[in-house]
């Protein structure tokens, strides 16, 4: 019988950016129009990666600005973060800067598991921030980057699969030092 790893992922970002469309989108497999609660949710799944099984706890959060300060329970016993921003919003984007900060300072670490997400890149037209600039603040963490739409099962799922693998990347990483 296959081992069934747990793998605790918190989902982070500047309000209305997509956290719970994407969770919503990943687990149910639909996209919620207007669908906007403000309460923090948890959502299960299991993930299966060729051999490999994952148990995936999520936690959607509420929202967070520069200001926020992260509860312990956002760091303590959390493998990894996907921290969302939308590329129409600059603002959601200058969040993440100070929310990977925060991160950090509260691992201690200098790697930490994180996939940057640039999410409603459906809306093309109303785009503030352009994919190199989200690109380039994920390679100076060492981090992954992609664009997503919460519209776009595939994409939403590939977002969670990477998580899944930056982990491990993480994890593989500190056994070898
Ligand atoms: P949260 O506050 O970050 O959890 O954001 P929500 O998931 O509640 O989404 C906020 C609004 O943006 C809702 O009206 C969603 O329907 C919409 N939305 C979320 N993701 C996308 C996306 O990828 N594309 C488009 N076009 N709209 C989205």
């Amino acid at each position: 019988m296959p081992l069934v790893r747990y793998r605790k992922v918190v989902i982070l970002g500047y309000r209305s950016v997509g956290k719970t469309s994407l969770a919503h989108q990943f687990v149910e497999g639909k996209f919620l129009e207007g669908y906007d609660p403000t309460v923090e949710n948890t959502y299960s799944k299991i993930v299966t990666l060729g051999k490999d099984e994952f148990h995936l706890h999520l936690v959607d959060t509420a929202g967070q600005d520069e200001y926020s300060i992260l509860p312990y329970s956002f760091i303590i016993g959390v493998h990894g973060y996907v921290l969302v921003y939308s590329v129409t919003s600059l603002h959601s984007f200058q969040v993440i800067g100070s929310l990977y900060q925060k991160l950090h300072e509260g691992h201690g670490k200098t790697r930490l598991p994180v996939v940057l997400v640039g999410n409603k890149a459906d809306l093309s037209p109303d785009r503030e921030v352009q994919a190199i600039e989200g690109k380039k603040l994920a390679e100076s963490w060492g981090a992954t980057f992609m664009e997503s739409s919460a519209r776009d099962n595939q994409l939403t799922q590939d977002i969670f699969t990477r998580i899944i693998q930056e982990i491990a990347r993480v994890e593989n990483s500190y056994g070898q030092e």
